[in-house]
Formats: structure tokens, C-alpha cells, sequence
């Protein structure tokens, strides 16, 4: 077949994630639309996948209605094109055979079923009764969905592709995409052995493939493929389709029939990256040659849960490449490299059974320049270039595969490819007994152990552990005294130019261009008035800006600067690495840091949301006054080459004024009694700025606007709101939360708890939840005040309160008045 020489968007593969694109692209009425596919449909990865069709079992409420989406698109796909997608809904049971798993499924049961996922506990006996194969004497308790279940993955992608063929799209086989054209920084078209095809839009959805594709554009996608697999047995009497997908993560395997015998899949906890170098391009329908003696233990633990899959025959033991990422979630949106370049891949062994969803997302973020589900957990710019590089992939990857079959404790951070960045002063804090995790590659200061104890985790869990009362220390040493904490790997940019201000402050809902010498607390948005950035923006002079944002949100920021410098006198550097960042925050904060500098921190010489350069020691720092820790405190920004020297000085003072580190644990038990949001945790790109409550931050009256400020006023206009983001506190000390608690009026489930902490001040665990009010009416305090409420923690309901303005500090004085006055 012969292809167009030109379309609007070229989707590049066709595996069940690329049909799906094209299949929803044709969907939403761009039918002007060419998937490239290099071998025939299916080739890649899709053909082999066991086709598991699942919705319990994320606590992402992305990924879950993306689930429900797929599983009911898979069971309509029929009556619309007429290719069957195989769906079985047979029922698919998740069991725990520990403690630590029947919190987590508790957890996520309750989380399940407020997304609308039917999920019931069941015992050991209902099990049996429903999987009587399964060994169940050792377990204790079971998660059954009765719609959930199986589909043919081939199927699937058949059905897509003839729904997209149906709606108009092109669907062409044997072509593959040798390159993607750019021009002027944004996407021209896609280069083929059989000509040109010019386009506004590409989609690479090339599986395991994508990597060097991008690679090509210089777009980088950190996917890898890895060994994958699964055995099928004999068959075995009694075993017919009917029987539902069992899977019991603790032994590392899922079971399901097939051929009138059992698939026993695997989920090992060190798996093997394939092909690090390169993926072969010739790759198609293609197996790997399974490593039996690295697969055996697992194996075996795998068939002691079902004990006849080790009694009869192995017909095939099976392993195929599938690929993974380096935080066990897609890469899905817009490359921040090149305009109109997007991307749909690394799905983590769940391409089939959240395919329909992913396609419809990456469509409507196309056809409408922006998604309508929370990205930030997937969008292909939270992560790192150097996440690219083949010891990273190698390194990471061997653990993430075995991830999806862990325990996902709190927290829990990766233990592989540590060390990508290290803070200047990551040699100090080592010696302070920090215990440390992941911050986006960076080495975080997560909590400090007192002297003569090793900071390590004795024993994760649910509950509180060993680190519990340092983390107790670190917060109320911020509360009462001084507090030092390592940011080094916050965000942070560098604005010039004659435009700069002005570009600034049409990024930034708030007035950012106001008087040099100032920090201004803000958020960026999109013309959907909903949010895309939180961060702050210090003017220095009338053509220097510092912004800084979360380690998360860097490339993002960076890439919505750069395109809204384009054209414009203003210029933008990453200096992340460049500057550390200290902050001393507390009541006594000032007197610490007045005594290591010769300038004036009186209220009247430096107020609340100054910035001024300030001697400390030999170096010149940039010195703000701002918290977000809700208490009088400073956030220093230092070159990295002086930044040994001035932590020096401060940890020397500070022992006089009782310094104390403090690390990530605490900064966050601090802000959520604060009530601080915190971006792609409480709040995301989904949410008004004003459901956020940061309508205190919007300046709607500034002149030249603002981007978004059109449907700002427009949501304003609509009436009060009834949706919103409030802190909740349980009046129990005990329980803990952590995220996707269901929070309920009158025992109405009206939101969840998206991030949470301990407060250790407020006397109990605290966290935001956005919360809609059923009948549409105003969310105000006194629907907040005139009901009973609960939080459903595992299962067990306990009490609540509710509060729209932070329960810590509510009128806001700490952080403006509080502190000794500087001797
Ligand atoms: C053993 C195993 C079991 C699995 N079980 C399940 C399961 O039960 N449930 C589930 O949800 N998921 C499962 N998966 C995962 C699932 O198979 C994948 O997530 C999914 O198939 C990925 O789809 P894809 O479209 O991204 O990739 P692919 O299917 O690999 O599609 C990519 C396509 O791009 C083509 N291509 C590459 N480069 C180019 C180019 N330059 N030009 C044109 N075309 C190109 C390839 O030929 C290929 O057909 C399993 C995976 C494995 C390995």
C-alpha cells in the first residue's frame, strides 16, 4: 500500500497502543490521520501479552479510571466494528497473604471503589470456591472483582485498528518510520524507506522501539525493554475458560486459563534488562530464549500456589521483551524538545489493560492542546534526560519490573541507580546521619538519625517506624527553634532580559513584575484557567528574575518558558546545579542568621517576601524571606562552589541557637499543617486555580492579564464553587494516612485524600482532599462544620475535621511577626 504525502497526525506503531491513539484520534473526528506500523500490527510486544484485564489495584486515580475506560471500550469495540476483543469477564482475584499486603489492598479497595471499581473482600474459602486450584489455608483474604478478567490482545488491537479504519483514519503495514522531521523546533513530518510524510503531529507509540526513535530527534524517552514471562501448562481436567484470573503478588505470579490448561505469569523481584545497547529493528513477533535457572526459584514459588501447574506438563515457557520505566508509570504527552512531538509508551506491563485509556488521553490532549486528566504522574517530562543514558536503564530497570509484585509501603523509595545527583553538601549531611531517598535522582535528605544510631529502616510498614520520633524532633525543632534543611535540588532559573519581566508576568497568574527585591508566590496556568505550575518568582532587578519550582516540575517549567520567550526579549537558564539551597526556618531562624552576616534582618530592613544578596561568611547568597514551612524562616540560595563554606558557618552558629537538620519528611509534615500546596501531590493540572484555593494568589486586575485569566473570570462568574481542595485532620492520634484515603460526609464519600502527612503539632495525621459537594451547592466552611466526618483508613472509619483556611496558623502570623527580634 502506498502512503499519503501528507496528514495531520502520523501515529508510528502499531501495537495496541498506537491503534488505540489512532482509533480515538478518528474518534474525536480527526480522521486526517496515517499509523505507520513497520511489520505487521501487533508485532512488537502486543501479539504475546497475556491479557490481563484488570481495574483494582492502582492508587492513582488516573490509572484507574483510565482501567474502567478500557475495559469498557474493550466490550463495545464489538458492536462497533464487528471484531471481537476476546473480553471474558471472569472475575479477577488479587490475594494477600500477609499483613502488610491486606493493609495495602485495604487501602486500595476503598480507594477502588470511591473510582466506582466493585471490588469485595473475600476469605480464603471464597476463594477456593472460586479458584479451587489455589492453595488458600495460608491466606487471608482475597480482592474480587467479578467484572474484571481477560481479553485477546490481538483482538484488541484488531478491533482498534479497524474502528480507526471505520472512522477514516489510514492504517498502513510493512512502513516503518525511519526518522521524525523537525523544522524550527517543532515537528515537519516522518521520514519512510517508500517517501515523506509531511505533518503537524507525530505519536510515537513504537514500544520498546520509542527510545531510539526519540533518540533520533533528540527526544528522550527512558524506556527499557526487559525479559517477560509466563509458562502454560497441559491442560489440566477441570480448568475451562470460566475460571477467573487469580494473582498472589507474594509469590510473584498471576494464573489464568489457557488452552484448557493454566498460564502461570511472572512478576520477578530482580528481573534482566534486554538489549540495553539497542533494541533490534528487525525485530517482529519475536521470543527470547527464557533463562531457566534465573526464573526457577520464582517458579517455583509461583506453582506452590497453584500446586497442579507443577504436576503436569509445561507446554511453553514463554518470555517476551516488554518495556519498562524508571518510575514504573508511562511516558505519555508532549516532548519537551520538540513541539507537537508526542509520545505514548513504556507501559509497564499494563499496555493492554489501560491502551484504551492512554489512546483516548493522548487524542484529546492533541485535538484540545491539553489533557483532561491529571498528567503529572505520566507526562513524559517528569523525567530526566540522564535517565536515558544505558547504565542508568540497566541499572533502574532491573528492579522496576519486580516493583509492580512488591509491597508499595509509603514512601518506599528505589534502591537502584542512586546517586545521579548529589547535593554540594551530600558529603556533610552523610556525616549528620541522614538517611536519604530519591528526589528525582537527586540524594534527598529524608530524616536524620541522632547521634550513634545508623540511619536505615529497621522494618517498613504501614505504621509508625523507627524513624518515627527523629522525624518528630525535626518538626518540632522547626515549630520551636531553627531548623536547616538541604533543597539543593529545587528547581531553579535564571530569567533575563529586557522582556523578561513582562513575559513573566503573562505566564503567572499572580503580579510578579512589581518592585525589585521581591518573591512572589504563584501559579502558572493554561487558557483552561487550571493549573500547570507552582512556584516562585524573585525579582531581582527590572530585567533579572530567579524562579524556582519543585525538583519534579523542572523540565516542564523550563519548557513553558522557553516557549513563551520565543520571540520575546528574555532568555532563560537552567541553574539548578549551579546554586545549593539552605533554608533556616523557625522562630529562631533570624537570630541564627544574623549572627553569620553583617546585614539588617529587622522586620523593617527585611520583611516578609524580601530578597536581597547578604554576606554569610565569604560568600554573597541570596537570602529570601519566605516559608513553606508556615514559620519565620529564610531560604538561602548559594553557588554551589561556596556552598561548604556557608553550611559550615551555619551549622557552627547554630549550635548556640540549637540547629537542628531537618529533612523531607518533616518539610512535608510541616507544610500540610500549613496547608501548602504542594504541585502533581494535592494539586494538578486538572484543578481551577481557584478549586485549589490559591485564588489569594491571582491577580486578575493586573494589566496585560494574565494566561488563563479568561476562564478564571469565566469559573468566577459561574457562581460559587462546589468543589474543593480542604485540609483534613483525624481527631484520632493513631491512624496514619498517606494518599488515597476516602473521605466521607455523613458517611458520603465526597473525595479523597490526595497527599498526607503527620501532624505532629495538630496532634494527628493530616492531609488535603479535594471534595465535591453532591448537590452542586457552595463548599463553604458551614457545610464543612454541620456534618460527622470520617476517613476511611484501611478499611476503619475514623472521625475527621475539615477546614478550608490551614488549622495551623490560620491567620497566617507566624511566618510574618514571629521570631526574636535580632540582638
Ligand atoms: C509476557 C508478557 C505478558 C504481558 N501481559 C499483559 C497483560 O496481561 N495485560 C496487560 O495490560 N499488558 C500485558 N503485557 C504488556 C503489554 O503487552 C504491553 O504493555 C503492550 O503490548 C505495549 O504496547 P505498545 O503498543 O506500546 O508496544 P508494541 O506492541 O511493541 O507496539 C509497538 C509497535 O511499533 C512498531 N514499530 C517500532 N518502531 C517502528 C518504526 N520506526 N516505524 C513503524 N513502526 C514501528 C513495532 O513493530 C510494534 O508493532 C505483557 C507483556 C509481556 C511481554
Amino acid at each position: 500500500m502506498g502512503i499519503p504525502e501528507r496528514a495531520r497526525v502520523v501515529v508510528i506503531g502499531g501495537g495496541v497502543i498506537g491503534t488505540s491513539v489512532a482509533y480515538h484520534l478518528a474518534a474525536l473526528g480527526w480522521t486526517d490521520v496515517v499509523l505507520l506500523e513497520r511489520d505487521r500490527l501487533t508485532a512488537g510486544t502486543t501479539w504475546h501479552a497475556a491479557g490481563l484485564m484488570v481495574t483494582f489495584g492502582s492508587l492513582s486515580e488516573t490509572s484507574t479510571e483510565m482501567r474502567k475506560y478500557t475495559r469498557d471500550l474493550y466490550g463495545r469495540l464489538e458492536a462497533e466494528t464487528g471484531q471481537a476483543t476476546g473480553l471474558k469477564q471472569v472475575g479477577f482475584i488479587e490475594v494477600a497473604a500477609d499483613a502488610d499486603r491486606l493493609e495495602e489492598y485495604r487501602r486500595v479497595a476503598a480507594f477502588n471503589r470511591y473510582c466506582g471499581v466493585d471490588v469485595h473482600e473475600i476469605g480464603p474459602g471464597e476463594i477456593k470456591e472460586l479458584f479451587p486450584f489455589a492453595r488458600t489455608d495460608d491466606l487471608l483474604a482475597g480482592f474480587y472483582v467479578p467484572q474484571d478478567g481477560r481479553v485477546n490482545p490481538v483482538d484488541v488491537t484488531m478491533a482498534l485498528a479497524k474502528g480507526a479504519r471505520l472512522r477514516g483514519a489510514t492504517v498502513v503495514e510493512g512502513v516503518p518510520v525511519t526518522d521524525v522531521l523537525v523544522r524550527g523546533g517543532a515537528v515537519a513530518g516522518v521520514r519512510t524507506p517508500v517517501g515523506d510524510i509531511e505533518a503537524e503531529y507525530v505519536v510515537n507509540c513504537a514500544g520498546m522501539w520509542a527510545r531510539q526513535l526519540g533518540e533520533r530527534s533528540g527526544v528522550s524517552i527512558p524506556l527499557q525493554a526487559a525479559e517477560h514471562y509466563y509458562l502454560i501448562t497441559e491442560p489440566i481436567p477441570g480448568v475451562d475458560g470460566s475460571l477467573p484470573v487469580l494473582e498472589d503478588p507474594a509469590s510473584y505470579g498471576y494464573y489464568r486459563e489457557e488452552g484448557a490448561g493454566l498460564m502461570v505469569g511472572l512478576f520477578e523481584a530482580e528481573c534482566a534488562p534486554w538489549h540495553v545497547d539497542r533494541v533490534p529493528e528487525s525485530f517482529a513477533f519475536g521470543t527470547i530464549p527464557p533463562d531457566w535457572d534465573r526464573m526457577a526459584p520464582y517458579l517455583e514459588k509461583a506453582m506452590a500456589r497453584v500446586p497442579v501447574t507443577g504436576e503436569v506438563g509445561v507446554k511453553t515457557f514463554f518470555c517476551g521483551p516488554e518495556s519498562f520505566t524508571p518510575d514504573l508509570s508511562p511516558v505519555v504527552g508532549e516532548a519537551p524538545e520538540v513541539r507537537n512531538y508526542f509520545v505514548a509508551a513504556g507501559l509497564n506491563s499494563i499496555g493492554i489493560l489501560t491502551g484504551g485509556g492512554i489512546g483516548r488521553a493522548v487524542a484529546q490532549w492533541i485535538v484540545d492542546g491539553r489533557p483532561d486528566i491529571d498528567v503529572t504522574g505520566i507526562h513524559v517530562d517528569r523525567l530526566e534526560r540522564y535517565q536515558s543514558t544505558p547504565e542508568y536503564r540497566a541499572a533502574r530497570t532491573v528492579e522496576s519490573l519486580g516493583k509492580v509484585y512488591a509491597t508499595h509501603f509509603p514512601g518506599l523509595s528505589m534502591r537502584t541507580a542512586r546517586g545521579a545527583k548529589l547535593s554540594p553538601l551530600h558529603a556533610r549531611l552523610v556525616a549528620q546521619r541522614a538517611y536519604f531517598r530519591d528526589v528525582s535522582g537527586w540524594e534527598g535528605a529524608d530524616w536524620y538519625a541522632p547521634e550513634g544510631v545508623e540511619p536505615r529502616v529497621e522494618r517498613l510498614s504501614w505504621g509508625r517506624q523507627n524513624w518515627f520520633p527523629y522525624w518528630e524532633a525535626e518538626h518540632r525543632a522547626a515549630r520551636e527553634g531553627v531548623v536547616l534543611m538541604d533543597m539543593s535540588f529545587m528547581s531553579k532559573f535564571i530569567v533575563t532580559g529586557r522582556d523578561a519581566g513582562a513575559a513573566l508576568d503573562r505566564l503567572s497568574a499572580g503580579a510578579v513584575d512589581g518592585p525589585a527585591g521581591v518573591i512572589t508566590y504563584t501559579q502558572w496556568l493554561n487558557e483552561g484557567g487550571t493549573i500547570e505550575a507552582d512556584l516562585t518568582v524573585t525579582k531581582l532587578d527590572d530585567d533579572r528574575f530567579w524562579v524556582v519550582a519543585s525538583d519534579t516540575a523542572r523540565r516542564h517549567v523550563l519548557s513553558m518558558m522557553e516557549r513563551a520567550f520565543a520571540g520575546r526579549h528574555a532568555s532563560v537558564t537552567d541553574v539548578t546545579g549551579g546554586w545549593a539551597q539552605i533554608n533556616i526556618q523557625g522562630p529562631r531562624s533570624r537570630e541564627l542568621l544574623s549572627s553569620v552576616t553583617s546585614a539588617d534582618l529587622s522586620d523593617a530592613a527585611f520583611p516578609f517576601r524580601a530578597a536581597r544578596e547578604i554576606d554569610l561568611g565569604y560568600a554573597g547568597v541570596l537570602c529570601v524571606r519566605i516559608t513553606y514551612v508556615g514559620e519565620l524562616g529564610y531560604e538561602l540560595y548559594v553557588p554551589a562552589e561556596q556552598a561548604i563554606g556557608v553550611y559550615d558557618r551555619l551549622t557552627a552558629a547554630g549550635a548556640a541557637f540549637g540547629l537542628r537538620h531537618a529533612g523531607l519528611k518533616a518539610l512535608s509534615s510541616l507544610r500540610m499543617e500549613k496547608g501548602y500546596r504542594d504541585y502533581g501531590h494535592d494539586i494538578d493540572n486538572t484543578d481551577s486555580v481557584l478549586e485549589a484555593g490559591l485564588g489569594f494568589a491571582v491577580a486578575l486586575d493586573k494589566p496585560g492579564g494574565f494566561v488563563g485569566r479568561d476562564a478564571v473570570l469565566a469559573r468566577k462568574a459561574a457562581g460559587p464553587l462546589h468543589r474543593r481542595l480542604t485540609q483534613v485532620l483525624l481527631t484520632d492520634p493513631d491512624p496514619l494516612m498517606f494518599h488515597g484515603e476516602v473521605v466521607r460526609r455523613d458517611g458520603v464519600p465526597v473525595g479523597y485524600i490526595r497527599a498526607a502527612s503527620y501532624g505532629f503539632t495538630l496532634g494527628g495525621a493530616v492531609g488535603l482532599a479535594m471534595l465535591t459537594r453532591p448537590d452542586g451547592a457552595t463548599l463553604d466552611q458551614s457545610w464543612l462544620d454541620n456534618a460527622d466526618w470520617t476517613v476511611d483508613v484501611a478499611g476503619r472509619l475514623i472521625p475527621a475535621r475539615c477546614s478550608l483556611r490551614p488549622l495551623y496558623d490560620p491567620t497566617n502570623t507566624r511566618p510574618r511577626t514571629e521570631g526574636r527580634a535580632p540582638s
